[in-house]
């Protein structure tokens, strides 16, 4: 419980898979006078970001740019390319995938979502929120539809609840070798500017994302990068969309500007997570994840824990979900780590709510911070009386000893 008068000393460490910490840089741009949204300033600004932004999701196509939370960014992809009662193909990575999912139903889509049918002895319940989409079933199931009723395939890259990455370059051959005209649409909201990401290469026509993960602001921006095919499938498109609709936004941005009032703000922030993200550069900003996650991964292996995602190659960069001995509550876990220790975990979601803990390796974060994680969560489960196999702290000291960072590449 945040208590207002309360002030406790050093840092929180917010270590949940987003929001992820705001770096004080950024915080610092957030804290500027707010401008005229109409004025000559803001039009540069508004330039500016709106380039920037296609560089961190490698397009020259636009991005529009939302002041809503990822979800919102959701609903704009759907709204803004599908009819009423359009099919659509779906595929249950984790909870945010079912969350989508039932959004699309609301929003009066046929929505059909695929799900790996095999068993899982850790998690019989769930067990594909331990795996990735499975290209080949997206394959085979477009090839049924024949008469191309299908019009858009919707997947999660980083599946910010269990901590698996599905492959995005496989699922669109997939739609290639079923030569199928769908669309397709991914939820980045949690992979952008952490794990590689290539919007136009990968043939993607709406990525969405948002603005409180890899790229370290605090949330209420949210983006759709668009392809030519999903400007094209608007023009048709039935859903009713009006605050959403990509045509008046991408019009009024040709100057740097918004058909209302943007998150004038926050866009100072963007314009500093820009700057500083594409200084570093993107290969390194992933690299830097890879091994983040690989000395995290180190400490649960050593604790004896089962990683989540139970397929190595598609290991999170983003975060890690760590299963929990039947019959220990992940959240009272979560619990006591917080009062004692004042480190937040992720909570498992959904289906796995009280059998999983995520720990967050995003954004602005360091060796040391991720170390003080490890000592956290390693403490905590000693508290909570797990037996441990042994020490996840040791395992990721040496992990991060023995595998230095790449310097980073100097700021321009
Ligand atoms: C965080 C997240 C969302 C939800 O975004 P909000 O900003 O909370 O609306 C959706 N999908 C994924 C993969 C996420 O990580």
């Amino acid at each position: 419980m945040l208590k207002l008068d309360s002030h406790p000393t050093g840092r929180h460490f917010l270590q949940i898979p987003g929001p992820s910490p705001v770096p004080d840089r950024i915080l610092r741009a957030i804290s500027l006078p707010t401008i005229d949204h109409r004025g000559p300033e803001f039009g540069a600004l508004g330039l500016k970001i709106l380039s920037g932004i296609q560089e961190i999701f490698k397009t020259t196509y636009p991005v529009i740019i939302y002041p809503a939370s990822g979800t919102g960014a959701w609903e704009a992809a759907l709204t803004n390319t599908l009819s009423p009662g359009d099919h659509i193909v779906m595929y249950e990575t984790g909870h945010f995938a079912s969350l989508w999912a039932k959004m699309a139903t609301r929003l009066g889509l046929s929505t059909e979502f695929l799900s790996w049918t095999g068993t899982d002895a850790e998690l019989p319940d769930a067990p594909s929120w331990r795996r990735g989409v499975q290209a080949d079933l997206i394959e085979a199931r477009l090839r049924r539809d024949s008469e191309h009723r299908i019009k858009a395939v919707c997947v999660v890259h980083n599946e910010t609840s269990t901590g698996v990455t599905s492959d995005i370059p496989a699922v669109r051959q997939a739609i290639d070798n079923a030569a199928h005209p769908a669309l397709l649409m991914v939820d980045s909201i949690s992979g952008l500017a952490c794990a590689d990401y290539r919007h136009q290469e990968w043939g993607v026509d709406v990525t969405i994302s948002g603005s409180q993960k890899g790229l370290m602001l605090p949330p209420g921006i949210s983006f759709n990068a668009v392809s030519p095919r999903a400007l094209e499938a608007m023009k048709s498109a039935k859903l009713p969309r009006a605050f959403w609709a990509w045509d008046e936004i991408i019009e009024m941005n040709k100057g740097g500007y918004w058909p209302y009032t943007p998150n004038t703000n926050l866009l100072y922030g963007l314009s500093e997570a820009l700057e500083m993200i594409l200084a570093e550069g993107l290969p390194q900003v992933f690299a830097r994840h890879q091994r983040w996650a690989a000395g995290v991964r180190a400490a649960v292996t050593a604790w004896g824990l089962p990683i989540q995602c139970a397929d190595p190659a598609l290991y999170s960069p983003v975060l890690t979900g760590v299963i929990t001995p039947v019959g220990v509550d992940a959240d009272a876990l979560r619990r006591l780590i917080h009062q004692r220790f004042d480190l937040s975990l992720g909570t498992g979601l959904g289906k796995v709510k009280g059998r999983m803990f995520r720990i967050g390796h995003l954004g602005d974060s360091n060796d040391l911070t991720l170390l003080a994680t490890v000592a956290g969560v390693e403490m905590g489960l000693k508290l909570a009386g797990v037996k441990l196999a042994g020490s996840g702290i040791q395992a990721a000291m040496d992990y991060f000893s023995s595998h230095p960072a790449e310097v980073p590449k100097a700021a321009g």
